[in-house]
């Protein structure tokens, strides 16, 4: 229980991670208002919460201004897998940057904390690896990456001018693949469509030769991170890189799913898509020092849990369910 109970705004939490930090947040004693505007997330996600007194729930596109009053806000309403984000580019770059300003505005009125779920997409396709926070990035501005990348990339920017110029008390961190319970079945994300796959005995998509890498991160050591971001002194403003520095290639990920589920899949090769990042790992010597943090749970485990997920997700359902 928190020694001091806080009125938090958290944005996209009916969404993968945005679930599970209300949850957290409300274990841990906070009165929490969930807005969201149902594009990725879903209220399934956080319908076991209706009944607690101390949970609310608000349709609302951060891309408007909102008027709350409120002691924390977790800014993390945005589209967050490829395939998604890619679907309306427009809206997703407007979501990041318009979105950012208005929560921003609402930090600065109210003299709110303020957390932003920035991502190591703002590293584009590295060319330094691991990738520290002092590390500028290789975005490419005009590809169909960008709108999620530069949108990102311009809200950190937003972040560091509105902590400078009025004082708000920011809270960056970069965000790497976190995978776990309530990824959505159909997000096209690498952890999530290689699981749906082998459940269904379907072929495992294979993107390019699946050598490139990418570390996954189990969703309860990020929420964990977040709580820890959150909780640091005003001096404390990031960015810093939340992850898991355990890095494995695509193939690799793909075979050790197999083993598990026991499935028949057969792994098949489809085109690497555009701007795909060979490798990706974070350094999270800073999130160590400033938070004590670090991963705690294995990616055998993880996976488990998340398989659990999708095995009854799709019994319940037949199918993967509609984005
Ligand atoms: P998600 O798609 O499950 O959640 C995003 C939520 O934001 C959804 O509930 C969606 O409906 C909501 N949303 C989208 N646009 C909105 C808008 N205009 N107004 C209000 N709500 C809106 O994705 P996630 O994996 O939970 O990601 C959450 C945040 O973390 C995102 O900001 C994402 O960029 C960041 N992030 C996630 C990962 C990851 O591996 N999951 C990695 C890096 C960064
Ligand atoms: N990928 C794949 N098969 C799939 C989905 C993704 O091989 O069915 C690859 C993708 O090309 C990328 C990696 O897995 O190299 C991670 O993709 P994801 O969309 O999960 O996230 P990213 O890290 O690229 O944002």
């Amino acid at each position: 229980m928190a020694l001091v109970r806080k009125r938090v705004l958290v944005t996209g939490g009916a969404g993968f991670l945005g679930s599970h930090l209300c949850e957290r947040l409300l274990q841990d004693g906070h009165d929490v208002l969930c807005v969201d505007n149902y594009f990725t997330g879903r209220r399934d996600n956080v319908r076991h919460l209706f009944g607690n007194p101390h949970f609310e729930l608000l349709r609302h596109d951060v891309t408007f201004p909102l008027f709350v009053e409120v002691d924390e806000i977790y800014n993390l309403a945005c589209p967050a897998s490829p395939v998604h984000y890619q679907f309306d580019p427009v809206q997703t770059t407007k979501t990041s940057v318009i979105g950012a300003i208005n929560m921003l505005g609402l930090a600065k009125r109210v003299k709110a904390r303020i957390f932003q779920a920035s991502t190591s997409e703002v590293y584009g396709d590295p060319t330094v690896h691991p990738q520290t926070e002092d590390y500028r990035g290789n975005v490419n501005p005009l590809g169909p990456r960008a709108c999620y990348d530069e949108g990102k990339r311009c809200a950190e920017t937003l972040f560091f001018d509105y902590h400078r110029q009025h004082k708000v008390d920011v809270k960056v961190v970069r965000i790497f693949n976190t995978y776990g319970p309530r990824m959505h079945p159909n997000d096209g994300r690498v952890v999530s469509n290689f699981i749906v796959q082998a459940l269904r005995g379907e072929d495992i998509s294979i993107y390019g030769d699946g050598q490139q890498t990418r570390s996954f991160c189990f969703v309860s050591d990020l929420i964990e991170g977040f709580v820890r971001m959150m909780g640091t002194g005003r001096d404390v403003t990031g960015p810093i890189n939340l992850g898991n520095p355990h890095e494995i290639t695509v193939l690799e990920l793909a075979q050790r799913i197999i083993g598990m589920t026991g499935s028949k899949s057969k792994l098949i090769n489809k085109p690497l898509p555009q701007d795909d990042p060979l490798q990706r790992c974070p350094d999270i010597t800073r999130a160590r020092a400033a938070l004590d943090w670090g991963p705690q749970v294995q990616l055998e485990e993880g996976l488990r849990h998340t398989v659990a997920y999708f095995d009854q997700l799709l019994s319940e359902r037949g199918a993967p369910v509609e984005a």
